[in-house]
């Protein structure tokens, strides 16, 4: 075995592929930015590099410096996880060039694959189904529009430098074609640093499916069966589960050769994932399913196939990469039970998912069997807006599919999350949804069924409220003061001094809180229970509802309260309300100015700028682009008006909560 790895990545890959490493006996080493020096995988590995400033543009993409890392430490080879370098050519050749053996496919297959259009052409020719559509070399308008028109609409414009979801656009119209052709090219630019797209029929009913393959130095290339990942929101993944509902095992042997196939056409090595459509119309059917893309390295969604086959693929990415044979041929190979995995995000999805940051007050996962969490944070981190989101994968094992998603629902339910929003309840949902636990889905699924999945602007939530001010009071006793209260005394919390508390009566008192950036008057009351001689007890009355101290607070599950450094979050069912002291002086940015002002949503880049100051717009008109994280968000005008102000440059990097467009509206 390899002596020593380097992990060229972080967070959740980097402690999973550690993990084995160690397991194996290997000599762990981390290369990490400024603002993860703190961070798990930092501590975990058994040695650990600077590498630079927290944009990954100056860190972990700079290939020079993780090399250099590598020659310091000694590393016998560098696994690149995914993302990041992983799929870059010019790593795997540059770790050749300094001697250090690259964990991945060599340096050509990458390239071959590289390209969305290169690939489909050189699987087609391999034999492989590819989505039927043009990629070729031609990129103007008109052209690719007509060729639009013959594929017939809805098409799906791509960027064949693209991963992650983006520049990609369906479009459903020849009307549409052009700014989806522009928005396309300028995302593709911006993150591939190539505007090239290719444009390909947009399946109907669609359903990812996507075939595991593994190949080692000597010819031996066998599949690990498939993954469904169905379930996405913007082209992206949000779960997976293994072996995908409804697949015969026909179908699996026809996918499962067309998959070998297409690593073969490359001369694959190592870990890869081929990615079909299948359209899902009429069931899945033999005939019925196209190449998409292939992924040169681990997946994300990798846990779910080591889950049903019992082998551990980092593990086999070492000894691949050491020049072992594959332990297996593909008769070995059987599928043992149903896995399901669901990404944890800190987004909102109350906002349209928008990626939320932060310092994660609690984090915590429940322990039980046939349950696997991968992460990369703990409580106290800070979800930073440099890097991918993700706060931890939650895999659960079954012996069926319904017994996999039911524990992965309890799973999620029984996960402990605050600080940044996150996506936890909404995944719950999900795992329950009839629809889906009866297999009926496609890539759609999530879009048609926001509002039933929660994700939809939701009313606050009054009993957290209530729950929150009551925290908020018992964290204002001190313990001593506290017992002397419910025995009998009088209360003595900082807010009391003003009335006359009186003996057996009850003293009312408002008590303005920030409730997620709103004021919210609560009403306390201090009340006697058991008359004169009882014990005292407090109230709060507000949004239609009453809730005690001694009662529905004591009551309650203290893992519910999680104190910060501004009040208190209380959970339920996975919501988060912010409940902390009112402060009159604390400016409220979110609202000076009313309905006005267009704001960035989050830490991000302006990309475009549609309107000039004098111009006049009106409500719902598109003001301009923020791409932030993965995404383009567009900022639409809040009402008629004239434009009064522009507060920033188009390539500007915006703060989250930044005035970027001030309109002079009407009333
Ligand atoms: P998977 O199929 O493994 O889920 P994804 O396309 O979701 O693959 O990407 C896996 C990870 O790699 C994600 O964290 C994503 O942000 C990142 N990623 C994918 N493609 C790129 C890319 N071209 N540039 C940077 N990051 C990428
Ligand atoms: P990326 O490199 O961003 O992962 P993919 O080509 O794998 O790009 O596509 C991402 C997702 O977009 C797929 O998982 C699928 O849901 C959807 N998609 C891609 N191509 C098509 C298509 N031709 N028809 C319908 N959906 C598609
Ligand atoms: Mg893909």
């Amino acid at each position: 075995m390899l002596e020593s790895v380097l992990i060229a990545n972080r967070g959740e890959i980097a402690c999973r592929i550690i993990r084995t490493a160690k397991r194996l006996g290997m000599r762990t080493i981390a290369v990490h930015s400024e603002a993860d020096a703190g961070a798990l995988f930092v501590q975990m590995a058994d040695e650990a590099h600077l590498i630079g400033p927290a944009p990954a543009r100056e860190s972990y993409l700079r290939i020079d410096r993780i090399i250099e890392a590598a020659r310091r430490s000694g590393a016998a080879c560098i696994h690149p996880g995914y993302g990041f370098l992983s799929e870059r050519a010019e790593f795997a050749e540059a770790c050749a060039a300094a001697g250090i053996v690259f964990v991945g496919p060599p340096a050509s297959a990458i390239g071959a694959m590289g390209l969305k259009d290169a690939a489909k052409a050189l699987v087609q020719q391999a034999g492989v189904p590819v989505v039927p559509g043009y990629h070729g070399e031609r990129q103007d308008p008109d052209f690719l529009r007509q060729k639009a028109d013959e594929i017939g609409y809805p098409v799906l414009i791509k960027a064949v430098a693209g991963g992650g979801g983006k520049g990609m656009k369906r479009v459903e119209s020849a009307a549409e074609f052009g700014a989806a052709l522009e928005s396309a090219q300028r995302e593709a630019a911006g993150a591939f640093g190539d505007p090239r797209v290719l444009v390909e029929k947009y399946v109907l009913s669609p359903r990812h499916i996507e075939i595991q393959v593994f190949a080692d130095a000597h010819g031996n290339v066998v599949h690990l069966f498939e993954r469904d990942c169905s379930l996405q929101r913007r082209h992206q993944k949000v779960i997976e589960e293994a072996p995908a509902p409804g697949m015969t095992p026909e179908m699996r042997a026809v996918m499962g050769r067309a998959a070998v196939e297409a690593a073969r056409a490359v001369g694959y090595v190592g870990a890869g994932t081929v990615e079909f459509i299948a359209d899902g119309r009429e069931g899945l059917r033999p005939d019925r399913f196209y190449f998409m893309e292939m992924n040169t390295r681990l997946q994300v969604e990798h846990p779910v196939t080591e889950a049903i086959t019992g082998l551990d693929l980092v593990e086999l990415q070492f000894r691949v990469a050491s020049g072992e044979r594959l332990p297996f041929t593909q008769g070995d190979l059987a599928i043992r039970g149903h896995a399901v995995e669901a990404r944890l995000y800190a987004e909102d999805p109350e906002r349209e998912f928008l990626p939320s940051t932060g310092k994660l007050w609690t984090l915590a996962f429940p322990e039980s069997e046939g349950v696997r969490i991968d992460t990369g944070v703990e409580a106290g981190d800070e979800v930073t807006p440099f890097y991918d989101p993700m706060i931890a994968k939650v895999i659960a094992h079954g012996p069926t599919r319904e017994e996999a998603l039911e524990k992965l629902a309890q799973a999620l339910g029984e996960t402990l999350v605050a600080g940044p929003k996150t996506n936890v309840a909404f995944l719950k949902k999900l795992c329950e949804a009839p629809e889906f636990r009866a297999g009926r889905f496609d890539t759609g699924f999530i879009d048609r069924n926001l509002d039933a999945l929660g994700a939809v602007a939701q009313t606050i939530d009054a009993e957290a409220v209530r729950l929150g001010v009551l925290k908020l009071v018992d964290m204002e006793f001190d313990a001593q003061s506290y017992r002397a209260f419910a025995e009998g005394g009088a209360p003595s919390s900082p807010w009391d001094e003003c009335d006359g508390f009186q003996l057996g009566g009850a003293r009312r008192q408002n008590f303005p809180v920030d409730v997620d950036g709103e004021r919210i008057d609560a009403v306390l009351e201090w009340t006697r229970v058991g008359g004169a001689q009882g014990n005292s007890d407090v109230t709060v009355t507000w949004g239609g509802g009453t809730s005690s101290l001694l009662g529905d607070y004591m009551e309650a599950d203290m893992r519910r309260f999680v104190q910060t450094d501004q009040g208190v979050i209380v959970l339920s069912e996975g919501r988060q309300t912010r409940v902390s002291p009112y402060d009159p002086f604390d400016v409220d940015l979110e609202h000076l100015n009313g309905g006005n002002v267009v704001k960035a949503p989050m830490h991000g880049k302006l990309v475009a700028l549609f309107v000039k100051p004098g111009e006049r717009v009106e409500k719902g008109q598109r003001l301009a682009v923020v791409e932030a994280m993965k995404m383009e968000h567009a900022l639409v005008a809040p009402a008629d008006g004239e434009v009064e102000e522009i507060a920033a440059e188009p390539g500007a990097q915006v703060a989250e909560g930044a005035r970027l467009i001030v309109l002079r509206t009407e009333g």
